[in-house]
This record gives structure tokens, C-alpha cells and sequence, in this order.
């Protein structure tokens, strides 16, 4: 950490690096430590803070879809219990 490190832009390699972690931790994988610094990078960055904010997005859109999923697995139990009670009576 020398101080004409911080006038100069990051380098790609921790920008790609900041921007595999931003899974980790927006899945709460990440240790604290590891949590601080893709934060400290996601504050100067704001090549990576956009990307951060549509990882963000992205996550809200699956979590929404995933809540949607429920609607279909119980129709499909619907279906499957019908399809059994016709093969029942059609046994008959
Ligand atoms: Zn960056």
C-alpha cells in the first residue's frame, strides 16, 4: 500500500479478480476479510460497482423466478395425481 498506488487506476488483474469474487460474495461465501476488500475494490471501482449492481439485479431476478417455481411443482402434483387417478380407473 504505497501511497502513488492509490492515483493510479486498478489493474485488470484485481478488477477480474473483484468481479469473480462478487459471486462469493453476494452469496455470503466469503470470509469477513475477503468480504472487505471486494468492497474496498467495489468503492474505488466503479467499472466494478456497475457490474456488482447488475450481478445484484441478476440475483434479485433469479431469487424472484425461483419463488415463481412453487406455482408449477404444485401444479405438476396436481397433474401427476390426476394422470395416477385416471390410470387407476382406467385398471378398472
Ligand atoms: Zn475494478
Amino acid at each position: 500500500m504505497t501511497p502513488d498506488r492509490d492515483t493510479q487506476p486498478p489493474s485488470p488483474v484485481e478488477c477480474s479478480e473483484a468481479l469473480l469474487r462478487v459471486f462469493e460474495y453476494l452469496d455470503g461465501e466469503m470470509g469477513l476479510e475477503d468480504q472487505a476488500k471486494v468492497r474496498a475494490h467495489l468503492d474505488q471501482c466503479a467499472e466494478c460497482f456497475r457490474q456488482y449492481d447488475l450481478d445484484q439485479m441478476v440475483k434479485l431476478v433469479v431469487k424472484r423466478s425461483c419463488a415463481e417455481v412453487q406455482a408449477p411443482v404444485r401444479l405438476r402434483s396436481t397433474i401427476l395425481t390426476r394422470l395416477t387417478l385416471i390410470q387407476i380407473e382406467s385398471t378398472d
